[in-house]
């Protein structure tokens, strides 16, 4: 199978290497802001079914205020507006209005009366410096309970997600107001506290044990489609005017603080009120409506994000090693789409499941092992092209060169067969025969030997030769086809030098370029072959006076099946292989080629080789 080649140790130090960076960037603020927006997100996309809320907001907003004459006339306002509500008979009032100060003792007493009045009343305290600061006393009398009513944000992006349900300043705990109101309507009476959860008479509140201490979600009740709370609200100002309006507090826990936008310093945002800050005493509300609906979000702590993360990774590792094509690509898919469904189904579950995380090492892993299949089958593609092409050349190049020696034997045995001839003639042919087909068997072994050599399966063979040698036959091997054209080819004497190297292939190099200028070169013309030594190096130039080339052919005829078209209109047969071959076999000598043409007026092709040993040797050796 094509994929098991897949390097495997570099294709898994690739996905190490994706998976650790993931991992890295897994624990950056931008992952957390992430985390967070995809779980706002869900909020909005998995709203639960609406439930009738417990609670009851009374606010003090801006007109209330106006009302009662300013801030300094809140304590008597909200007596009054408390004995109201006492006659509906709510379960409980939790009051989010600090009562620390000392403030106006007629006042005070009126107040202090209205929450006896009440039943069960829930005080608020803010964390000072070093102490809370607790309700007055005769206020503190009149309560149940004191809860702080403090709300964070994420420092990330200022949005309010969670709440402490405990805060403590120096050993002296205290429990959230929302918290303290659920523990009184509800009737607590025992509350059990482990690392990882609070048991309140049964019911398991999934609050770990945080450094920060414990923190709960809050499932927000989403908006109406007008933009109101689902929780009722009520302002003080319509109370007073039209007592009653006090009915709606029977049986409910009524949350009362300020709701005013000028006054209300303790705003915060909310996945569902981004624009239109919501006021701390209805986020008390909405902890109450959690905690009573019990709709908890747990959340999963980070290293379960990791682990699914590294488990897909693994995965789309073994997906493409095995795997290839379609069926892989649809597999990777399959993986990144479980990183984008698991916090889904976790949430629609009631717990929030690490979503950057998973979601970055798929992406990454998948991403990688796919890239790396990608480049190998491309890679893998263009050997098996490269190997059709050379498979073809090779074809072309036997087709070629093999022609004229098999026509001549073919004629050659056809005119023995048909003819009667004295045994001269036939020992003629038979020599022609004989010599043509040893020219074949040769051809046949240049070719291999050219093939292995740029297969790199052979070496060059290295031995001394004379250069002179095989300058003779080659011009003797072109005389025939020179006569028939009437080209003069004329030679200087090759200098005594001995090349290292391979002998047949130099002579079917320097063949070659003397065929070519024959060729292309028209009838009664000359072809000048000169040698020189320039160093120890020997310049074995061929100069034809034919067809010539102009630049940008010049930079071409060294590329396989590459044929001018001037070539091609000349009529003479080619495959446009043959100087390929040349400069293979030249380089292989250590050599090069040089070339200088003009259209129509000729070219000369220049052997430039390196000499193993300057010294007088005969032509014969
Ligand atoms: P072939 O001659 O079989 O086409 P070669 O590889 O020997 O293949 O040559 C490649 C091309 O270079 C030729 O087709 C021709 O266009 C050009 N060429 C080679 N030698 C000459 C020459 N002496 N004069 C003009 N063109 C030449």
């Amino acid at each position: 199978m094509a994929t098991t080649r897949i390097p495997a140790t570099t294709y898994s130090a690739a996905l190490i290497a994706v998976v650790t960076v993931a991992l890295a960037v897994s624990y950056s603020p931008l992952a957390s802001r992430i985390d967070n927006y995809a779980t706002d997100w869900m909020f909005f996309m998995h709203k639960p079914a609406p439930w009738q809320p417990e609670s009851l907001i009374l606010g003090i907003d801006d007109e209330s205020y106006v009302q009662m004459g300013g801030v300094g006339h809140l304590r008597e306002a909200l007596a009054q507006g408390l004995n109201l509500i006492a006659q509906a008979k709510p379960k409980v009032v939790a009051i989010d209005v600090i009562l620390a100060d000392k403030g106006d003792e007629a006042q005070n007493a009126l107040l202090a009366a209205a929450l006896r009045n009440i039943g069960t009343v829930i005080l608020p305290c803010e964390m000072g410096a070093n102490k809370w600061e607790d309700p007055i006393a005769l206020f503190q009398k009149a309560s149940k309970a004191i809860g702080h009513v403090h709300a964070t944000a994420d420092d990330d992006d200022g949005v309010t997600r969670h709440i402490p349900l405990e805060r403590a300043v120096g050993r002296d705990r205290r429990w959230a107001l929302g918290f303290e109101a659920y523990l009184k309507a509800h009737n607590v009476k025992q509350l059990e506290e482990s690392p990882d959860d609070l048991d309140a008479d049964g019911v398991r509140i999934p609050v770990a044990r945080d450094p920060g201490g414990r923190s709960l979600r809050i499932r927000f009740l989403p908006p109406t489609e007008d933009g109101n709370s689902q929780i009722p609200q009520l302002t003080l100002k319509q109370l007073l005017d039209d007592p009653s309006k006090a009915a709606m507090a029977k049986d409910k826990v009524v949350f009362v603080g300020a709701t005013s936008q000028s006054t209300a310093r303790d705003r915060y945002m909310t996945p569902y009120t981004m624009r239109r800050p919501m006021p701390g005493v209805e986020i008390h509300a909405q902890l109450y409506e959690t905690l009573a609906s019990k709709r908890f979000l747990a959340d999963y702590r980070m290293h379960n994000g990791i682990l699914l993360g590294l488990f897909l990774a693994i995965a789309a590792g073994t997906t493409f090693y095995l795997l290839s094509g379609w069926p892989a690509y649809l597999c990777g898919l399959a993986i990144i789409t479980i990183a984008h469904l698991v916090p889904h189904t976790f949430f629609l579950n009631g717990i929030v499941f690490p979503y950057f995380a998973p979601v970055i090492i798929s992406w990454l892993s998948v991403s990688t092992a796919a890239t790396f299949a990608h480049f190998l089958t491309r890679s893998q593609l263009q050997t098996s092209e490269s190997e059709k092409t050379r498979y073809q050349e090779a074809i072309h190049f036997v087709a070629h060169e093999m022609r004229s020696p098999l026509t001549a034997i073919q004629g050659s045995s056809e005119l023995m067969t048909r003819y009667n001839m004295n045994d001269d003639k036939r020992k003629q042919m038979a020599q022609m025969i004989n010599s043509e087909s040893k020219r074949l068997g040769k051809m046949i072994q240049t070719f291999l030997d050219v093939e292995r050599l740029s297969d790199g399966q052979m070496q060059l063979k290295k031995e001394p030769f004379d250069m002179r040698a095989i300058l003779e036959s080659c011009l003797a091997r072109v005389a025939p086809l020179a006569e028939r054209k009437q080209i003069e080819v004329t030679s200087q004497p090759a200098p005594a030098v001995k090349l290292l190297g391979d002998h047949e292939l130099m002579e079917y190099a320097v063949y070659n370029l003397l065929n070519n200028a024959i060729k292309y070169s028209p009838g009664e013309t000359h072809v000048t072959v000169g040698a020189s030594l320039d160093g120890s190096v020997l310049r074995l130039s061929v100069k034809d006076e034919g067809i010539g080339m102009d630049e940008k052919e010049l930079k071409q005829i060294f590329t396989k099946f590459y044929r001018t078209k001037k070539a091609q209109a000349s009529g003479e047969a080619g495959t446009g292989i043959g100087l390929s071959i040349v400069q293979q076999i030249v380089t292989h000598h250590g050599g090069k080629m040089e070339v200088t043409s003009r259209p129509g007026l000729g070219s000369c092709f220049t052997m430039i080789l390196p000499c193993e040993e300057i010294e007088t040797c005969n032509a014969s050796s």
